[in-house]
This record gives C-alpha cells, structure tokens and sequence, in this order.
C-alpha cells in the first residue's frame, strides 16, 4: 500500500469530489452556457480555471518540476490546513511541530481538532531529534519544520531535516515561506527522493504579493491529487491568477527587491548592534530580524508612539525579551534606528 493510502482518512479516501463545470472543458473559445454565469463580460464574469494551469505552467518551468506536483491555495493557509484534514482523524491522529514556530499550524490543528505536540527547539535554536522521536506515535501524521523558521529566522539544519525525512513515518511539511532570503537551497530537488515530503511556499514574501493571497504546496503527485481532491473548487480567484501569471515573467525583479532586502539587513544588523537598547541579534535567513532589547515591552510600546510597528515575540518560548523586525525600505529602516537613538532610558 502507498504511503499516501495508508495515512489518508478514509473519508477522504473514498470522497467523489465536486465536479464543477469548469473541470470538463478548459479551452478558451467556446460558448460557455454551462455554468450559469453572466454572459456580459465585466471583467470578472466567468469562473476562474478550478485548475489554475496557466500560473502553475509558470511555476513548473520557474522551479523545474512537473505541473502535476504543484497545488495552489488561497496562501500557504489552505495547504497547511487541507493537510490536516486530509490526513488527520480529529480527535485521535495528532501532529508535531518544532516551537517555537508560525502559529497558525497550532490554530489549523486546533480548529481541526487534532492534537498539536510542540518540541521545544534546542539552545542553538535547532530541532531536537530526540524530542520529537520521543512524542511521534503510529497517530503522528504530519510534522511540521518552518525552515528558514518563524519567529526565530534561521534555517534548520538541512542534516536534521533529512534524518526526520528518513525516519519520521507519516508526512513532513518543510515550511519555506522565507527561503529566497535564505543561504540554503529548497528542498525542491528532494521531492524525488522523499515521497514523505510536502514543501510550502508562498507569494507572499520574496515576491511581494501577500494581498492577492497565493500559497504553493509540492510534493509527490499522490499528495497533490489529494488536495486537489479536496479544495474549494475556485480556490483562487481570477485576479490573483491574472496578476500572478504577470508578476512570473517579473523574476528578476523579485530578484533585485531580495537582494536589496538582504543588503538592508546587514546594514540593520551592524547598525541594531551598535545600540546601547540591544543586547543579541539572532542570525537570520529570513527579511527579518530578531532583536533582544533590555527592555523589550517598553520599546515596543514606545516605537508604536512613533508610528512604528514592530511584532512583540518577548512572550514566546526561547524568545524572551525578542523584538521581530521586518526589513523594510532604506528610509524605513532609518526611521527605526532613529527613534531607537532617541530613546530615553
Ligand atoms: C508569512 C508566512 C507564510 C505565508 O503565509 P501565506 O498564507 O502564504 O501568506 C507561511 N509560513 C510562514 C512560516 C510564514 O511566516
């Protein structure tokens, strides 16, 4: 039996999807009198294609893997929570992550109702091996790395990471939402060589699109045909795909604001350090920076008095006293540094 066939629910196994009407002619140029839409063309009035092949042509040449292996979803949100249902029975399957981590695997789980058991990241900010082998039982169906991580924003060891991939017996979702800011290279090229391995990625980030809402999963092509199977029929909309297919042929663009971004943050870093109100900058992968501050809630509270909004993660596991700030424009940054200068102790 297929990997895939032994940790779906059954439910979803045995599921006959929606079909919409869509599914059954794809062309361009016929008379479309089958989906009850309205027939004057306002821009918006016919369904978006419920398989997004135009976008995921495009990605399948920009990653260099097949189009069967790419699913899209309404950002990295959905995958991460049709993973959860498709593979997870609520109240008895459970699924484990590093923490701390992106919170909303711990929210899709608990809406799901599936157990959530969180292995505390070691003192270098690196997965505990052992941790999670002694809280992974045979109802462990997915296990959940964010690499490079959030909040912490460095990468997981790529070793570590594999030996999980070799050893953990349901489904490891590698979360890459920040890994064009990243030294290390995808997990992509791996798919072959892991049938185990789901790896997300998101518009949202590297190719500044967070507002139309664009999340990628790959993995085997059984995984993605589960979640074809599974999604919203019209998951994403016809203005995401229509700006998404043309931001696509904008590579180098994405290319040139990731390389300004991470020149951005060394000049934060060597300038951040040299604040008196700093006291350790984490080593990051990612287009932001975790800062410990002497006082962190104060600064926070008085940054947002200037109009300058940073993310409070002095209350999370290993992150005490952290300040999360994200990389923004030269003037933006400057501002920051600015106002930190004129703080009074
Ligand atoms: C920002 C982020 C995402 C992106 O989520 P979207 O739903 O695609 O916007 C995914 N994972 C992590 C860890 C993130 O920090």
């Amino acid at each position: 039996m297929s990997l895939v066939r032994q940790l779906i629910r059954k439910n979803i196994e045995e599921l006959v999807p929606y079909s919409s009407a869509r599914d059954e002619y794809s062309g361009d140029d016929a008379v479309f009198l089958d989906a009850n839409e309205n027939p004057y063309n306002s821009g918006t009035n016919r369904y978006p294609d419920p398989s997004q092949s135009k976008v995921k042509v495009k990605i399948s040449q920009l990653k260099n893997i097949s189009f069967e292996r790419i699913f899209l979803g309404n950002g990295s949100d959905e995958p991460i929570d049709l993973l959860m249902r498709a593979f997870c029975e609520p109240g008895k399957d459970n699924i484990i992550s590093i923490k701390p981590t992106y919170g909303m695997y711990k929210v899709c789980a608990n809406i799901n109702d599936v157990e959530f058991r969180e292995v505390l990241l070691n003192d270098k900010f690196q997965i505990d091996k052992e941790g999670i082998a002694k809280v992974a039982d045979s109802n462990s169906k997915l296990l959940f790395i964010c690499s490079p991580n959030n909040p912490t924003s460095n990468s997981m060891y790529r070793n570590d990471i594999i030996y999980l991939l070799e050893t953990f017996t349901g489904l490891v979702v590698v979360d890459e939402a920040y890994i064009d800011f990243s030294g290390e290279t995808s997990l992509l090229a791996q798919l072959d060589n892991y049938p185990n391995l789901v790896v997300l990625q998101t518009f949202s980030k590297a190719w500044a699109m967070a507002g139309v809402r664009l999340g990628m999963a790959f993995a085997s092509r059984e995984i993605i045909d589960v979640l074809n199977k599974i999604k919203y029929p019209y998951n994403i909309n016809i203005l995401t795909q229509r700006l998404v297919l043309e931001r696509l042929d904008k590579v180098d663009e994405k290319n040139k604001w990731v390389e300004n971004i991470l020149k951005q943050r060394e000049i934060l870093r060597v300038e951040l350090g040299k604040s008196g109100l700093v006291e350790n900058i984490l080593p990051s992968d990612s287009n932001f920076l975790m800062v410990r501050f002497r006082e962190a809630k104060r600064v926070f509270n008085y940054l947002m008095d200037k109009k300058i909004i940073v993310r409070d993660r002095s209350k999370v596991a290993l992150c005490e006293g952290y300040l999360r700030i994200t990389i923004g424009l030269s003037d933006e940054n400057e501002s920051l540094l600015k106002a930190l200068s004129e703080y009074k102790n």
